[in-house]
This record gives structure tokens, sequence and C-alpha cells, in this order.
């Protein structure tokens, strides 16, 4: 088995539409072969993903949408019919998967101190760590990425520390969860929730 046919074989695998012997073709390719190993890994991901969130409706035209943004590529073809046959569920993970591709490039490129949020002028920065001094107060949620934190105020909100590490002073009063993410893979999940549930706290 080549890496062409390699693909359409993972969508179907984790579509549980597949016999003993193909699978076992599949799992002696991957084995083999790191660059469908990791393709994979990142469908399973995405595929747990969707699977867990039943709140996603795809709009009807969605599949067009992600087809006609894809590159076209002769080589493909098949793999992009077999797609659009299996609409549910493949274009769900093509989309996450595309979103993938972004994250990742984007993680390994801004490696920069990032802060999101309200009201940021309760904020200090110095010398790479964010202060929310005590007295001061952030409302909604506060983001950092690349930084540290150090909370001595009050935050009404989640905080979400990408890359850094955090403390709290005991006069800090945070409102909602802490997110410490130091993991590309974690900080897509989170990206993802977001994204998929921006209701849910
Ligand atoms: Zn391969």
């Amino acid at each position: 088995m080549n890496c062409e046919e390699a693909l359409p074989l993972m969508h179907e695998y984790l579509d549980g539409s597949m016999d003993g012997a193909e699978a076992a073709e599949l799992k002696r390719h991957l084995l083999q072969c790191p660059d469908c190993n990791r393709i994979f890994r990142e469908l399973e991901m995405t595929d747990a993903l969707v699977k867990s969130t039943p709140r996603i409706v795809a709009p009807s035209d969605l599949t067009d949408r992600i087809m006609k943004s894809l590159p076209v590529r002769p080589k493909r073809d098949s793999w992009l019919s077999w797609v659009k046959r299996h609409p549910a569920i493949s274009v769900a993970s093509v989309f996450l998967f595309v979103m993938l591709g972004s994250f990742l490039s984007m993680w390994s490129q801004d490696q920069e101190l990032t802060v999101k949020g309200n009201n940021l002028d309760q904020l200090v920065i110095e010398d790479g760590t964010v202060y929310l001094p005590k007295g001061h107060r952030v409302e909604g949620n506060l983001m950092v990425r690349g930084g540290d934190v150090q909370i001595d105020g009050d935050l009404d909100g989640n905080l979400v520390v990408v890359d850094g590490k955090y403390h709290t002073a005991s006069t800090a009063n945070i409102s909602g969860k802490i997110y410490s993410i130091n993991q590309a893979a974690e900080w897509l999940v989170y990206q993802v929730k977001e994204i998929l549930a921006p209701a849910a706290q």
C-alpha cells in the first residue's frame, strides 16, 4: 500500500466501515510510514472532537464552500471524489484538518508575548510577565501567551495561560477557570472548543 491509497482508507477506518483484511493492511502501512501515522493521529483526534461535540450543525453549503477553498490537485482527485460521496464525517475532518495545519504553523511562528482580553489598561506588563495588581479588575476572559502571569487582583472570567507559568496571590479573585496550556495539541483542542461552543464556560 502506498500513501495515496492509505488516506481514503483512514477515513473509512475512522468511519468504522472497513473489514479486517483492509484494516490490517492499513495498520501495516501506518507502522512503516511516519507521515501517514502523523496524519492518522490528527484525523483520529479531529474525529474524536467531532463525535464529542454534538452541537455542531454544519451549514448545508459547507461541503461546497470547503471544496471550493481546497487547492485543486489532479493527484488528489480520487480522494476528493470520495469526500464528496461521504460528506458528513469527512467534511468535518477536512475542515478541522485544514484548521490544524494553520494552527500548527501559527504555533511555531508566533512566540511573541500576546495578551487578549477586555480593559487591558488594568494590567501591568514588565519583563515578559503580565501582572494584574491588587485592586485592579479585568472583566471577561484573559489570555496570555508566551509570558508569565501574576494575578493579585480580580479577574471576572477565565484565565488562559499559553506557554507560560502563572501565579495567583491570596488576594486574587478569579471567577472562571484557569487553563494552562503548554502543548500545541492542547492549544488546538482549546481553540476548537472555543470555536464550536463559544457559549460554554
Ligand atoms: Zn504513507
